[in-house]
This record gives structure tokens, sequence and C-alpha cells, in this order.
């Protein structure tokens, strides 16, 4: 299998990493506490989004470049490295300033344009499951990426669309096996879209581990009910806490 290098001694593929962070970067002081948190539990991957794809045009739409500048700033402080989707081939080369890994979202895994421009970059690529996509289609896209000429490419499970809605997407853990068997991408598990509902986390993150997973993205926040988005499925602190002693 592939490795993908983020630092000196830190990949993604071989050990088993946890990148946690807000679903959205909402204020400097809020990335402050959660960064602080996070470093103190020993995470090395800090996620947040700050061009963020919502289905509602009138909900919180992500702060943009200010919110890359805050996630830099928090980066520098800690040491991490930074997740974070790019939605628009314009900002690619601007991101660069203050982003590790570009995050390719859900709703735009079919966007050909933005995979070829990714492609360009060697940048470490997060390419996440389109939510109705077949495993065929989703390789694929990693391909498009790859022929551009960057194979630093991790692949996210997600979840994808089904008829019951009591989880906010199915979690398809069989993805993890057989993206194995038929690549050599590494693969996380995004347990927090996955299901959105943080009851289901844990059993989630066992479960990714148990089936070899390269790791998981995890939503957290100081303050889930007042979360600007994705509040339902956010761990607070004490749950995340809990999770890591639950899997350590
Ligand atoms: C995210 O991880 O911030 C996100 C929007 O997820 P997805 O693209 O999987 O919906
Ligand atoms: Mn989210």
């Amino acid at each position: 299998m592939r490795r993908v290098k983020l630092d000196e001694g830190l990949y993604i593929g071989g050990e088993f990493e946890i990148i946690a962070g807000p679903c959205a970067v909402e204020n400097s002081g809020q990335m402050e506490e959660i960064g602080e948190f996070l470093s103190k539990h020993g995470i090395k991957i800090l996620r947040g989004g700050a061009f963020k794809p919502r289905t509602d045009p009138k909900s919180f739409q992500g702060l943009g470049v200010e919110g890359f500048k805050i996630l830099k700033k928090i980066k520098e402080k800690y040491n991490f490295k930074i997740v974070s989707e790019i939605m628009d081939p314009r900002d690619i080369e601007m991101a660069h300033n203050y982003i590790d890994i570009f995050q390719i979202g859900s709703r735009n895994m079919y966007n050909y344009s933005l995979l070829k421009e990714m492609g360009k970059t060697n940048r470490p690529i997060l390419l996440k499951r389109g939510m109705s996509a077949t495993i065929e289609e989703w390789i694929k896209a990693a391909e498009y990426i790859e022929v551009a000429g960057n194979n630093n490419i991790i692949l996210c499970e997600r979840g994808i669309r089904s008829f019951d809605d009591y989880t906010r997407n199915l979690l398809d853990l069989m993805a993890v096996p057989i993206i194995k068997e038929k690549t050599n991408y590494p693969i996380i598990v995004d347990p927090s879209h996955g299901t959105g509902r943080r009851e289901l986390i844990l059993p989630a993150v066992k479960a990714a581990m148990a089936l070899e997973a390269d790791g998981v993205m995890i939503e957290i926040h100081s303050n889930p009910e007042e979360a600007l988005s994705d509040g339902a499925q956010s761990l607070d602190f004490e749950e995340f806490r809990n999770l890591l002693t639950k899997i350590n």
C-alpha cells in the first residue's frame, strides 16, 4: 500500500491516525480552544471547514480565506497538519499558503475540473466518496487526480444515501476492505457525516479499526449545541476523551 507522507514520521497509511476538529471554523477563539484540547490529547491532524458546501444557501457558508488564516495560526502554535475543503479550482493556489491536505468534499467528487486541477498540485488530497457514488466511480475519481500528476491520495468513506433516514447516511464500512483489495490508496472513515449521530461515533470508530482502515476523521466542538454546522454529530470534549480511552 502507498503511504501518504504528511511530515517526517507522519503518514496516512500504516498507523491508525485520528483526524479531528470542528465541522466549520467559526472564529479564532473556538479554534484556539479546540486546537489546545486536541494538541493536549496527542492529535496531530486538525480539520476545519472554511469553504462549506451547504445544502441550504441560507446556512452558514464558512469564513472563506479568513478561516484559512485562523487555521494557519493554530497550525503554527500547535504544530498541526491541517485538512480543509477546497470547492473552487480558483482557490487551489491560494490554499497552498495555509492548508496541508486538500479535501474534496462528497458533493464535488464528480467535479472533474476540480479533480484535474488537484492533480496538478503535489499536496495530499483527501477525496471523499460522493454520497451516491459507486465504489468504481469513486476509484475513477481518484484516478483523475492521479493521471493529472498527483498520487498523494487518501480516500474517505463518509456514507452514502439510503432509504432509511435514521442515520444521516449509511456508512458503507465494507468500502474499507474493498478499497484495500482493489487499490493502493490509504482509506479513512468519517463516522461523523457517515452517521450524523454522536452516539454512533464510537462504535463506528471501533469498526473502522477492526477493518484496518488507516484512520478516522471526527467532528468535535467545545459546545456542540451552539455549533454553526453539524452540532448533532459533533462530540464534545468529554465524549472525545472518552472515545480515546475506549479505543486505546
Ligand atoms: C466535511 O467533511 O466538512 C463535509 C462537508 O463532508 P462531506 O463532503 O462528506 O459532506
Ligand atoms: Mn460537517
